[in-house]
């Protein structure tokens, strides 16, 4: 075992937790194993319309479901403007209940009534229509159905002459916030409550958790109003531009942040098809189950059924139990705390949290300041603490290590509550500094470093030179005091860091052989539990082998 040197995170996920307490009693039952991962898939309002209005359309979904091992089903009844028909909803969902599936509801909120002046497709909530057009939908919903997801477009960055008016003297970022809570409570959770006295509402937070404050997502906030969180993990190809060049590492970040905030209402991971490859498509459950999601959801029926995107649900569905069987060696995450406050502003570096991460240094992710952490990773998102400064000081004085990306290490050049005996500002051509402060240390890395995860648009990394190579090694050998890192493996490798066991997974597009450190001066030889697509563990029981989108776990 790999002894974890880190703080524990804080919260793990619940329904595992339940899992773990229960499964001893149901095998003396000589009942089947509880499964560590449900698939649950959705049918949108067009899919219950285009699918589901006849027997034969059943069936045919039904057989799709247990293909792939769907046993929780989502029925749509609004989405972009159209809501599905009454009788077909129930038809549908009766169809389902007694073919032994859990039935839940789903709503996207797209073309209600007035749309937002920013040309998304989000709406205006200012908007009294559209604020009555949603209650009666989620009222219609509640009716049904027992369970409501609400897809990821519940936002807004309206900026009309009727927000404008309504906003008074309000930032916009404030008045969307402000909006969109209330929306929240008056115009969702209790008109649907009224309804339906049982009645439960999830709200998914899209995958860019770095731009919820600019369109009024609260992840806190809104975690202490609805009855359970959803967490988009969706992944795409990193080579592609149009996505916004997402690193895999994504996934994993926003579900284990969101998790610290949501606590155990996180109830699971969604991913699509869109922007993939098959292979591709496979990172997102391996890196979705890694996070710890209870529950994949796999968006959507109609999409996975198509000509265009049928090979990614073919890819996944023999697959499935080797991803159950992983999920089981997935508890007690660790790794640097990596501190990014609810609303916080990444300034330049938005989604550089997921870079580190594509470094090969476990990222802990937290949504509220690592007090009494050894060490934490502070990027400019960390400035969204207002007493950052105070806290960091406390850190160094305690002995700690800060690692500081450029950006912020040049926002906190030359405070005098952080007493540094030389300027924090990196020079030309320098990727790494270490200064003393307080009977700590700062270390501050360059840009350089993260943007070694970057692809192109020709799917071509940036080289490694002499001096970056020197830099990264450099980086890992101080992350390796506080948790395990890889020293030798390329970018876009990414560590996993499971209690004992750690994972390893190789985003990179060619076979990696690489060594981990960090491990608390253990030097005994690691054991391969598990392997997936021909990685293993070489014989003398350090090198770990890995090809292309391969994952590893060793203990
Ligand atoms: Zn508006």
């Amino acid at each position: 075992m790999i002894s974890s040197v880190n703080k524990k995170h804080p919260h793990s996920s619940f329904p595992r937790f339940l899992l773990t307490l229960i499964l001893p009693a149901v095998t003396l039952l000589g009942a089947r194993p509880v499964k560590a991962v449900v698939w649950s898939t959705l049918f949108t309002a067009q899919d219950v319309r285009d699918h589901l209005a006849t027997e034969q359309g059943r069936q045919d979904a039904l057989a799709f479901c247990r293909k792939m091992g769907v046993t929780k089903v989502y029925i749509e009844t609004f989405r972009d403007g159209y809501q599905a028909d009454e009788a077909t909803l129930k038809a549908a969902r009766d169809f389902f209940r007694q073919a032994g599936f859990e039935v839940s509801g789903c709503v996207t909120t797209v073309r209600v009534h007035k749309p937002s002046a920013g040309g998304h497709s989000w709406v205006c909530y200012t908007n009294r229509q559209t604020q009555e057009r949603l209650e009666a939908i989620f009222r219609f919903t509640a009716a049904l159905f027992d369970e409501i997801m609400i897809d990821d477009f519940f936002c807004t960055d309206c900026q009309c002459s009727e927000c404008a008016a309504a906003k008074g003297s309000l930032s916009w970022d404030q008045y969307h916030e402000k909006l969109m809570l209330q929306v929240s409570r008056e115009r969702v959770i209790a008109p649907a409550r009224a309804v339906n006295p049982r009645v439960k509402v999830i709200i998914k937070f899209p995958q860019w958790y770095d731009r919820f404050q600019d369109r009024g997502y609260v992840p806190d906030k809104e975690s202490a109003i609805f009855d359970r969180i959803w967490v988009g993990t969706e992944l795409r190809d990193p080579a592609s531009g149009e996505w916004g060049n997402k690193q895999q590492y994504e996934g994993y970040f926003i579900y284990r942040w969101l998790t610290d905030v949501g606590g155990p209402k996180t109830g699971g991971g969604w991913f699509d098809p869109f922007g993939t490859t098959p292979t591709l498509y496979l990172d997102q459950p391996l890196t979705t189950i890694l996070a710890g999601a209870p529950e994949v959801f796999l968006f959507h029926y109609g999409a996975l059924t198509s000509t265009e995107y049928q090979a990614q649900a073919e890819a996944l569905a023999p697959r499935r139990a080797q991803y159950e069987k992983l999920a089981t060696f997935v508890s007690d995450w660790s790794g640097i705390a990596t501190y990014k406050p609810v609303s916080s502003d990444p300034g330049e570096e938005a989604y550089i949290l997921d870079e580190i991460g594509m470094l090969g240094i476990p990222d802990a992710p937290t949504a509220h300041y690592p007090d009494g952490a050894r060490a934490a990773i502070l990027t400019t998102q960390a400035l969204g603490d207002g007493e950052l400064v105070p806290k960091l000081a406390r850190l160094l004085s305690a002995g700690g290590t800060a690692f500081i990306s450029q950006p912020l290490a040049h926002r906190l050049n030359g405070d005098p509550r952080l007493p540094a005996p030389a300027p924090l500002d990196l020079e030309k051509d320098q990727y790494l500094k270490t200064v003393q402060v307080g009977g700590g240390r700062l270390m501050v890395f360059s840009d350089a470093l993260p943007h070694l995860t970057h692809v192109d648009g020709q799917n071509r990394v940036e080289q490694l030179t002499p001096e970056l190579r020197s830099a990264l090694e450099g980086l890992r050998r101080m992350v390796s005091d506080f948790t395990v890192t890889l020293p030798d493996a390329p970018p876009r490798v990414a560590i996993y860091s499971l209690g004992g066991r750690v994972a390893v997974v190789n985003y990179t597009e060619l076979p990696v052989a690489c060594h981990l450190t960090g491990l608390a001066g253990m030097a005994h030889k690691l054991s391969q539990i598990y392997a997936l697509d021909g990685a293993n563990l070489a014989p003398d029981g350090a090198t770990l082998r890995l090809p292309p989108h391969a994952a590893l776990v060793v203990e």
